[in-house]
């Protein structure tokens, strides 16, 4: 393999995904993510950006197509899927944290279930997770005495606490209150700015704008245009973009 290719840590090809009940919600999707890159996934509600990012660790099956994911192909019949979703973390728009566990203990959860690393290790690598996150007081807490950008937060951290290699986002911020959304995505730029290899799906246009090295528009199971932010919003030379841009901004 050349380094080149080994850059790709995402590399979906010629996807096609049809649901049982005849949906068609992905139409022939290719898309590369490079080591390091963020890439944000924008476009209407029901135009296949959920399915997307869930074909990338296989919690969605594909009908046709690859998707190779840290060079492997992740719908090959003989994957492990507990070493891949360890190395690709998801955060969704429900946070889905285990209610009656402390924040720490709902870090603690996996690294301690699938890594061979001592329980002292990972409490301290948890500790400091929760600390960069800004949650360094509330390892005691349980998700019910958290707001939403805390338990989103937690939920953050729980994912990095596998130490992936990529983390998406599903909508990370739609589920918040107007004034919780910006510690959230201001972790997000944090994990961004650390070199994290991202994919965002997000209605969030001023992060897409600010942290985004590649901004994809999907509509109807395809992708329709995809540019670095400042063309992707500035001088969007396609017309189904521009019709989208025309309607949320
Ligand atoms: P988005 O995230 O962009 O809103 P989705 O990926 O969730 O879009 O959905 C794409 C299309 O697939 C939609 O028409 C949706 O109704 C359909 N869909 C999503 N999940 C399922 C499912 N499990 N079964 C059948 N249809 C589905
Ligand atoms: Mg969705």
């Amino acid at each position: 393999m050349t380094d080149t290719q080994a850059d790709v840590l995402i590399d979906v090809r010629g996807v096609c995904k049809t649901f049982a009940n005849g949906v068609v919600a992905l139409q022939d999707v290719s898309l590369q993510v490079r080591r390091g890159e963020v890439v944000c996934i924008v476009g209407p509600s029901g135009s296949g950006k959920s399915t997307l990012l869930r074909t990338l660790n296989a919690l969605e099956t594909i009908s046709s197509g690859d998707v190779v994911v840290l060079g492997q192909s992740v719908h090959a019949a003989r994957v492990d899927l507990d070493r891949l979703r360890a190395r690709v973390g998801m955060v969704f728009q429900s946070f889905n944290l285990f209610p009656h566990k402390t924040a720490l203990e709902n870090l603690m959860l996996a690294p301690l279930v699938v890594s061979r690393t001592p329980a002292a290790e990972v409490r301290t690598r948890c500790e400091a997770l929760l600390a960069k996150v800004g949650l360094a007081d509330k390892h005691d807490a349980h998700p019910a005495q958290l707001s939403g950008g805390q338990q989103q937060r937690v939920a953050i951290a729980r994912a990095l606490a596998m130490q992936p290699d990529i983390m998406l986002f599903d909508e990370p911020t739609s589920a918040l209150d107007p004034e919780k959304v910006n510690e959230v995505l201001d972790v997000m730029k944090l994990l961004a700015g650390e070199g994290m290899t991202m994919c965002v799906v997000t209605h969030e246009m001023g992060f897409a704008r600010a942290v985004a090295d590649r901004v994809v528009f999907m509509e109807a199971g395809e992708i329709v245009h995809q540019a670095a932010p400042a063309s992707f919003f500035d001088a969007p030379d396609n017309e189904r973009l521009r019709g989208f841009l025309g309607q949320i901004l």
